[in-house]
Protein backbone atom coordinates (compact mmCIF):
# COMPACT_ATOMS: atom_id res chain seq x y z
CA UNK A 1 0.00 0.00 0.00
CA UNK A 2 1.11 3.23 -0.72
CA UNK A 3 1.54 6.15 1.70
CA UNK A 4 -0.91 8.46 0.38
CA UNK A 5 -3.34 6.08 0.52
CA UNK A 6 -2.30 4.23 3.77
CA UNK A 7 -3.60 7.52 5.06
CA UNK A 8 -6.42 7.84 3.15
CA UNK A 9 -7.86 4.68 5.08
CA UNK A 10 -6.15 5.12 8.29
CA UNK A 11 -6.53 9.19 8.38
CA UNK A 12 -3.97 11.44 10.28
CA UNK A 13 -4.49 9.92 13.53
CA UNK A 14 -4.53 6.19 12.54
CA UNK A 15 -0.85 7.31 10.63
CA UNK A 16 0.11 9.19 14.03
CA UNK A 17 -0.53 5.92 15.98
CA UNK A 18 1.41 3.61 13.86
CA UNK A 19 4.41 6.06 14.24
CA UNK A 20 4.49 7.21 10.83
CA UNK A 21 5.19 11.23 10.27
CA UNK A 22 1.98 12.35 8.22
CA UNK A 23 3.14 13.84 4.73
CA UNK A 24 1.78 17.18 6.19
CA UNK A 25 5.62 17.52 7.40
CA UNK A 26 7.18 17.65 5.11
CA UNK A 27 6.50 21.39 5.07
CA UNK A 28 8.75 23.74 5.84
CA UNK A 29 11.41 21.11 6.76
CA UNK A 30 13.92 24.32 7.31
CA UNK A 31 13.47 27.01 9.52
CA UNK A 32 15.60 29.53 9.99
CA UNK A 33 15.13 33.07 12.10
CA UNK A 34 16.60 36.07 10.73
CA UNK A 35 18.03 39.20 13.01
CA UNK A 36 17.50 42.69 11.39
CA UNK A 37 19.61 45.32 12.67
CA UNK A 38 16.29 47.54 11.51
CA UNK A 39 13.45 48.91 12.71
CA UNK A 40 10.23 48.16 11.02
CA UNK A 41 9.63 51.98 10.67
CA UNK A 42 12.52 51.60 7.97
CA UNK A 43 10.27 50.24 5.78
CA UNK A 44 12.61 49.64 2.60
CA UNK A 45 15.73 48.44 4.37
CA UNK A 46 13.80 46.51 6.59
CA UNK A 47 11.46 45.46 4.43
CA UNK A 48 14.56 43.99 2.34
CA UNK A 49 14.27 40.70 4.83
CA UNK A 50 10.72 40.44 4.65
CA UNK A 51 11.42 40.35 0.28
CA UNK A 52 14.40 37.93 0.62
CA UNK A 53 12.05 35.65 3.23
CA UNK A 54 9.19 35.70 0.83
CA UNK A 55 11.04 34.79 -2.23
CA UNK A 56 12.85 31.68 -0.45
CA UNK A 57 9.29 30.44 0.66
CA UNK A 58 8.08 30.88 -2.71
CA UNK A 59 10.81 29.17 -4.20
CA UNK A 60 11.31 26.04 -1.99
CA UNK A 61 7.12 25.57 -2.34
CA UNK A 62 6.94 26.34 1.48
CA UNK A 63 9.57 24.17 2.32
CA UNK A 64 12.06 26.41 3.70
CA UNK A 65 10.87 29.07 5.71
CA UNK A 66 12.61 32.00 7.44
CA UNK A 67 11.02 34.26 9.60
CA UNK A 68 12.19 37.96 10.13
CA UNK A 69 12.72 39.58 13.77
CA UNK A 70 13.10 43.47 13.28
CA UNK A 71 15.78 45.30 15.53
CA UNK A 72 16.31 44.25 18.97
CA UNK A 73 13.40 41.66 19.31
CA UNK A 74 16.04 38.66 19.27
CA UNK A 75 18.91 40.55 19.68
CA UNK A 76 20.36 44.08 20.28
CA UNK A 77 20.37 45.98 16.76
CA UNK A 78 24.28 45.55 16.59
CA UNK A 79 24.43 42.32 18.03
CA UNK A 80 23.92 40.57 14.66
CA UNK A 81 27.61 39.49 14.01
CA UNK A 82 28.02 38.04 18.11
CA UNK A 83 24.51 35.88 17.10
CA UNK A 84 25.41 34.55 14.06
CA UNK A 85 29.09 33.82 15.55
CA UNK A 86 27.76 32.07 18.89
CA UNK A 87 24.51 30.06 16.23
CA UNK A 88 21.96 31.96 18.03
CA UNK A 89 20.31 32.62 14.77
CA UNK A 90 21.01 31.26 11.20
CA UNK A 91 20.66 34.44 9.45
CA UNK A 92 21.15 38.43 9.84
CA UNK A 93 20.49 41.68 8.02
CA UNK A 94 22.88 44.38 8.69
CA UNK A 95 24.85 47.09 7.42
CA UNK A 96 28.83 45.87 7.60
CA UNK A 97 30.41 48.69 9.11
CA UNK A 98 28.01 48.95 12.19
CA UNK A 99 30.99 46.28 13.10
CA UNK A 100 34.09 48.39 12.71
CA UNK A 101 35.24 47.87 16.50
CA UNK A 102 35.62 44.90 16.10
CA UNK A 103 37.95 45.00 13.25
CA UNK A 104 38.23 48.24 10.49
CA UNK A 105 37.80 45.55 7.79
CA UNK A 106 33.96 45.05 8.50
CA UNK A 107 33.58 48.81 6.73
CA UNK A 108 34.81 47.52 3.10
CA UNK A 109 31.77 45.00 2.86
CA UNK A 110 29.60 48.19 3.10
CA UNK A 111 30.98 51.39 2.37
CA UNK A 112 34.24 53.51 3.17
CA UNK A 113 34.61 57.57 2.57
CA UNK A 114 34.95 58.27 -1.06
CA UNK A 115 34.84 54.64 -2.02
CA UNK A 116 32.20 52.78 -4.48
CA UNK A 117 28.84 53.87 -5.80
CA UNK A 118 25.95 51.54 -5.29
CA UNK A 119 26.97 49.70 -9.34
CA UNK A 120 30.52 49.74 -8.70
CA UNK A 121 30.19 47.86 -5.62
CA UNK A 122 27.76 45.06 -6.78
CA UNK A 123 30.94 45.15 -9.81
CA UNK A 124 33.39 44.10 -7.15
CA UNK A 125 31.58 42.02 -5.46
CA UNK A 126 29.70 39.54 -7.50
CA UNK A 127 32.36 40.02 -10.23
CA UNK A 128 35.63 41.36 -8.40
CA UNK A 129 37.20 39.68 -5.45
CA UNK A 130 34.73 41.65 -3.21
CA UNK A 131 32.54 38.99 -1.86
CA UNK A 132 35.48 36.14 -1.80
CA UNK A 133 37.15 38.44 0.13
CA UNK A 134 34.90 39.12 2.48
CA UNK A 135 34.25 35.80 3.01
CA UNK A 136 37.76 34.92 3.65
CA UNK A 137 37.33 37.53 6.59
CA UNK A 138 34.14 36.40 7.89
CA UNK A 139 34.76 32.99 7.74
CA UNK A 140 37.06 33.86 11.62
CA UNK A 141 33.02 34.52 12.88
CA UNK A 142 31.45 31.51 11.50
CA UNK A 143 29.54 33.29 8.63
CA UNK A 144 29.24 34.31 4.81
CA UNK A 145 27.48 37.01 3.66
CA UNK A 146 25.01 37.75 0.26
CA UNK A 147 24.10 40.82 -0.98
CA UNK A 148 21.41 42.54 1.20
CA UNK A 149 20.35 45.39 -0.75
CA UNK A 150 21.71 48.87 -1.22
CA UNK A 151 20.35 52.47 -0.42
CA UNK A 152 22.69 54.28 -3.39
CA UNK A 153 24.20 57.14 -2.37
CA UNK A 154 23.49 58.69 0.88
CA UNK A 155 23.02 62.07 1.31
CA UNK A 156 24.98 64.29 3.82
CA UNK A 157 22.61 65.06 6.50
CA UNK A 158 20.95 67.74 8.24
CA UNK A 159 22.13 71.15 9.70
CA UNK A 160 20.83 73.73 12.11
CA UNK A 161 23.01 76.24 10.56
CA UNK A 162 24.51 76.82 6.82
CA UNK A 163 28.17 75.52 6.81
CA UNK A 164 29.94 78.25 4.76
CA UNK A 165 33.87 76.41 4.85
CA UNK A 166 35.12 73.55 6.57
CA UNK A 167 36.00 75.85 9.70
CA UNK A 168 32.45 75.56 10.21
CA UNK A 169 33.28 71.72 11.17
CA UNK A 170 34.84 72.65 14.02
CA UNK A 171 33.32 71.21 17.35
CA UNK A 172 30.01 70.56 15.21
CA UNK A 173 28.16 67.99 17.11
CA UNK A 174 26.89 65.72 14.49
CA UNK A 175 24.88 62.51 14.72
CA UNK A 176 26.88 59.69 12.40
CA UNK A 177 26.32 56.05 11.97
CA UNK A 178 29.59 54.43 11.97
CA UNK A 179 32.73 54.47 13.20
CA UNK A 180 34.83 55.14 9.86
CA UNK A 181 33.30 58.92 8.91
CA UNK A 182 33.18 59.40 12.92
CA UNK A 183 37.25 59.08 12.43
CA UNK A 184 37.13 61.27 9.64
CA UNK A 185 35.18 64.09 10.83
CA UNK A 186 37.04 64.38 14.39
CA UNK A 187 39.90 64.92 12.30
CA UNK A 188 38.01 67.84 10.93
CA UNK A 189 37.82 68.93 14.61
CA UNK A 190 33.59 67.85 14.58
CA UNK A 191 32.34 65.79 17.75
CA UNK A 192 30.49 62.78 16.52
CA UNK A 193 27.42 61.46 18.39
CA UNK A 194 26.30 58.42 19.01
CA UNK A 195 22.55 58.82 19.51
CA UNK A 196 19.69 56.67 18.95
CA UNK A 197 17.45 57.64 16.12
CA UNK A 198 14.20 58.08 18.00
CA UNK A 199 16.16 61.29 20.18
CA UNK A 200 17.35 62.99 17.49
CA UNK A 201 14.85 65.04 16.43
CA UNK A 202 14.53 66.25 20.29
CA UNK A 203 18.41 66.81 20.33
CA UNK A 204 18.41 68.86 16.84
CA UNK A 205 15.58 70.37 18.67
CA UNK A 206 17.05 71.30 21.89
CA UNK A 207 20.19 72.63 20.23
CA UNK A 208 22.50 69.88 21.92
CA UNK A 209 22.78 67.97 18.38
CA UNK A 210 24.13 70.92 16.02
CA UNK A 211 23.76 67.91 12.93
CA UNK A 212 22.51 64.72 12.18
CA UNK A 213 22.89 61.91 8.82
CA UNK A 214 20.55 59.43 8.23
CA UNK A 215 19.99 58.00 4.97
CA UNK A 216 18.17 59.51 2.00
CA UNK A 217 15.17 61.22 1.04
CA UNK A 218 12.72 58.66 1.52
CA UNK A 219 13.48 57.79 5.42
CA UNK A 220 14.60 61.40 6.41
CA UNK A 221 11.41 62.87 5.61
CA UNK A 222 9.59 60.45 8.19
CA UNK A 223 11.48 61.46 10.46
CA UNK A 224 10.61 65.68 10.55
CA UNK A 225 14.49 66.98 10.62
CA UNK A 226 13.89 69.29 8.34
CA UNK A 227 11.41 71.29 11.04
CA UNK A 228 14.41 71.47 13.44
CA UNK A 229 17.75 71.76 11.22
CA UNK A 230 16.68 72.72 7.80
CA UNK A 231 19.99 72.59 5.85
CA UNK A 232 20.25 69.27 3.67
CA UNK A 233 23.89 68.69 2.27
CA UNK A 234 24.67 65.98 -0.25
CA UNK A 235 26.60 63.84 -1.47
CA UNK A 236 26.64 61.99 1.54
CA UNK A 237 30.56 61.71 0.83
CA UNK A 238 30.74 58.70 3.39
CA UNK A 239 28.28 56.64 1.49
CA UNK A 240 28.51 56.51 -2.03
CA UNK A 241 26.51 53.42 -1.76
CA UNK A 242 26.32 51.20 1.09
CA UNK A 243 26.00 47.69 0.47
CA UNK A 244 23.62 46.38 3.24
CA UNK A 245 24.33 42.57 3.63
CA UNK A 246 22.97 38.97 4.75
CA UNK A 247 25.00 37.36 6.90
CA UNK A 248 24.72 33.48 7.35
CA UNK A 249 25.85 31.07 9.77
CA UNK A 250 28.50 28.64 8.14
CA UNK A 251 27.19 25.34 9.87
CA UNK A 252 23.43 26.78 8.89
CA UNK A 253 24.74 26.98 5.34
CA UNK A 254 26.47 23.57 5.51
CA UNK A 255 23.22 21.65 6.55
CA UNK A 256 21.28 22.91 3.65
CA UNK A 257 20.36 20.94 0.30
CA UNK A 258 22.20 22.04 -2.28
CA UNK A 259 18.69 23.28 -3.85
CA UNK A 260 17.99 25.35 -0.76
CA UNK A 261 21.32 27.12 -0.92
CA UNK A 262 20.66 28.06 -4.70
CA UNK A 263 17.18 29.07 -3.30
CA UNK A 264 18.65 31.28 -0.48
CA UNK A 265 21.19 32.87 -2.64
CA UNK A 266 18.89 33.74 -5.57
CA UNK A 267 16.31 35.23 -3.01
CA UNK A 268 19.02 37.17 -1.42
CA UNK A 269 20.54 38.88 -4.89
CA UNK A 270 16.61 39.47 -5.40
CA UNK A 271 15.67 41.78 -2.63
CA UNK A 272 19.26 43.10 -3.16
CA UNK A 273 18.11 44.71 -6.52
CA UNK A 274 14.50 45.13 -5.22
CA UNK A 275 15.76 47.18 -2.39
CA UNK A 276 17.80 49.66 -4.73
CA UNK A 277 15.03 49.78 -7.25
CA UNK A 278 12.75 51.23 -4.05
CA UNK A 279 15.03 53.67 -2.92
CA UNK A 280 15.49 55.24 -6.51
CA UNK A 281 12.05 55.52 -7.26
CA UNK A 282 10.83 56.76 -3.60
CA UNK A 283 13.80 59.14 -3.07
CA UNK A 284 13.00 61.41 -5.63
CA UNK A 285 9.24 62.01 -4.52
CA UNK A 286 10.34 62.45 -1.29
CA UNK A 287 12.83 65.19 -2.73
CA UNK A 288 10.48 66.98 -3.84
CA UNK A 289 7.96 67.21 -0.37
CA UNK A 290 11.05 68.30 1.58
CA UNK A 291 11.88 71.26 -0.70
CA UNK A 292 8.47 72.31 -0.70
CA UNK A 293 8.50 71.98 3.03
CA UNK A 294 11.66 74.75 2.97
CA UNK A 295 14.17 72.18 3.41
CA UNK A 296 17.74 74.27 2.18
CA UNK A 297 19.27 71.82 -0.59
CA UNK A 298 22.57 72.70 -0.49
CA UNK A 299 26.29 70.44 -1.82
CA UNK A 300 29.04 70.73 0.42
CA UNK A 301 31.65 73.43 0.32
CA UNK A 302 34.55 72.52 -2.21
CA UNK A 303 37.20 72.79 0.85
CA UNK A 304 34.85 70.67 2.78
CA UNK A 305 34.85 67.65 0.11
CA UNK A 306 38.68 68.33 -0.08
CA UNK A 307 39.55 68.26 3.77
CA UNK A 308 37.40 65.29 4.19
CA UNK A 309 38.97 63.50 1.31
CA UNK A 310 42.82 64.53 2.77
CA UNK A 311 41.14 62.99 6.22
CA UNK A 312 40.05 60.16 4.78
CA UNK A 313 42.97 58.91 3.18
CA UNK A 314 44.73 59.30 6.17
CA UNK A 315 42.65 57.12 8.29
CA UNK A 316 43.06 54.52 5.69
CA UNK A 317 46.70 54.50 6.19
CA UNK A 318 46.17 54.50 9.84
CA UNK A 319 43.86 51.16 8.95
CA UNK A 320 46.73 49.64 6.77
CA UNK A 321 48.83 49.37 9.97
CA UNK A 322 46.09 48.24 12.67
CA UNK A 323 44.41 45.32 10.46
CA UNK A 324 46.12 43.33 8.04
CA UNK A 325 42.76 42.29 7.06
CA UNK A 326 41.85 45.66 6.25
CA UNK A 327 45.33 46.16 4.21
CA UNK A 328 44.77 43.31 2.48
CA UNK A 329 41.25 43.57 0.74
CA UNK A 330 41.58 47.51 0.85
CA UNK A 331 44.11 47.12 -1.63
CA UNK A 332 41.97 45.13 -3.68
CA UNK A 333 38.83 47.53 -3.01
CA UNK A 334 41.47 50.73 -4.20
CA UNK A 335 42.62 49.09 -7.39
CA UNK A 336 39.46 48.02 -8.65
CA UNK A 337 37.69 51.42 -7.64
CA UNK A 338 40.67 52.70 -10.09
CA UNK A 339 39.27 50.96 -13.21
CA UNK A 340 35.63 51.41 -12.51
CA UNK A 341 36.54 55.36 -12.10
CA UNK A 342 38.09 55.14 -15.54
CA UNK A 343 35.00 53.79 -17.15
CA UNK A 344 32.43 55.80 -15.10
CA UNK A 345 34.16 58.95 -16.19
CA UNK A 346 33.87 59.05 -19.62
CA UNK A 347 31.16 57.05 -20.49
CA UNK A 348 28.06 56.97 -17.29
CA UNK A 349 29.46 60.57 -16.02
CA UNK A 350 29.00 61.82 -19.73
CA UNK A 351 25.91 60.27 -20.41
CA UNK A 352 24.37 61.41 -16.99
CA UNK A 353 25.72 64.78 -17.05
CA UNK A 354 24.53 65.77 -20.34
CA UNK A 355 21.02 64.49 -19.58
CA UNK A 356 20.96 67.02 -16.04
CA UNK A 357 21.10 69.93 -18.72
CA UNK A 358 18.14 68.70 -20.56
CA UNK A 359 14.55 69.25 -19.61
CA UNK A 360 12.40 66.18 -21.02
CA1 LIG B 1 23.87 57.15 6.77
Amino acid sequence: MDRRSLIKRAGIAGVLAAGMAPAVHAQAAVRWRLASSFPKSLDTIYGGAEVMAKKVREMSGGKFEISVHAGGELMPPFGIVDGLQGGTVEMGHTVPYYYYGKNPAFALGSAVPFGFNARQMHAWMNHGNGRKLMNEFYSAYNMMSFNGGNTGAQMGGWYRKELKSVADLKGLKMRLGGGLVGEVMSKLGAVPQSIPAGEVYQSLEKGTLDAAEWVGPYDDEKLGFNKVAPFYYYPGWWEGGPEVSFYVNNKAFGALSSENKVILEAACAFAAEDMLSKYDTLNPIALKKLVANKTQLKPFPKDVMDAAFKASMEVFAENDKKSPEWKKIYADMKGFQRDQLLWFRFCEAGFDNFMYTRKI
